[in-house]
């Protein structure tokens, strides 16, 4: 589903992604850990083609973004990878002066051109499932941050993507409202969603990850299953990492 070889991605005379090689199949989990600067946003906004990169390659669905893309090309492949993977950030950014229900519809609506009451009858589907069948008509900031990340979810599943990419979901929140968006995120990874996750929330890495990946320095120093990285890890790095975490 998306496989990643050799991305490089440099800031100048910085190279913050010095190498990454990962895949994830389909109905897989990948959690992502890592210290402040390792590269963890960087890697998934490459992924999305938020962010461009200097070598390597990007697969997600069959479609492939390379370093050397043309421009023509690499718009028409970025347009239709960002059809294909959702994307959820720390910061929910939401429409602030929609509607709930209309964050929601706005993708179908007009980037897959769905006709407006089917993204209507499927955008309500979809809240109520994250728990906000009651807010409709609410806007953003009436909610809650742990509603608004919700609403961020739903946004991000009405598109049908392959994929979604989650950057530190819960890190604006406070524990009970993370409770809250953990949840959804868990039914989420149960129902076979392919999902990459950034993130510092380590239960929720043991129970639902199929696999870890530690983050340093830009690169990817250990991977493998979240019982053995996190209760047994092998690199230094990774246990500098968990002891400032834990
Ligand atoms: P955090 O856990 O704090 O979110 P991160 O692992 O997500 O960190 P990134 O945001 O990917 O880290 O940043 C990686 C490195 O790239 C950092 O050293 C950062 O300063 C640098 N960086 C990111 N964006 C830019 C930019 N636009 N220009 C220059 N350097 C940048
Ligand atoms: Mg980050």
């Amino acid at each position: 589903m998306i496989e990643v070889s050799g991305l490089v991605k440099r800031h100048g005379a910085l190279e913050v992604l010095r190498g990454i090689d990962l895949t994830v199949g389909r109905g897989e989990v990948a959690v992502v850990v890592g210290p402040s600067g390792s590269g963890k946003s960087t890697f998934l906004r490459c992924l999305n083609g938020l962010e461009r990169f200097q070598a390597g390659t990007v697969v997600v669905d069959g479609l492939t973004l390379d370093s050397s893309a043309a421009d023509r090309r690499r718009e028409d492949v970025l347009r239709q990878i960002r059809t294909r993977v959702g994307m959820v950030f720390q910061s929910f950014n939401l429409f602030p002066h929609r509607t709930v229900l209309e964050n929601v519809t706005e993708g179908p609506i007009h980037v897959l051109r769905r006709d407006r009451a089917e993204a209507e009858a499927r955008a309500v589907a979809l809240l109520s499932r994250v728990g906000l069948g009651e807010k409709l008509r609410c806007r953003p900031m009436q909610l809650s941050g742990g509603q608004q990340q919700r609403v961020a979810i739903a946004r991000a599943l009405a598109m049908e993507p392959r994929a979604i990419l989650f950057d530190e979901p819960t890190s604006a929140l406070d524990p009970r409202m993370t409770a809250e968006v953990l949840s959804v995120m868990t039914d989420l990874a149960r129902d076979g969603q392919t999902m990459i996750v950034v993130t510092h929330a380590m239960s929720f890495a043991r129970r639902v990850a199929d696999v870890v990946h530690v983050f340093d320095h830009g690169l990817i120093v250990e991977s493998g299953p979240p019982d053995r990285v996190l209760e047994n890890p092998r690199e230094e790095a990774t246990r500098r990492f968990l002891s400032e975490t834990l």
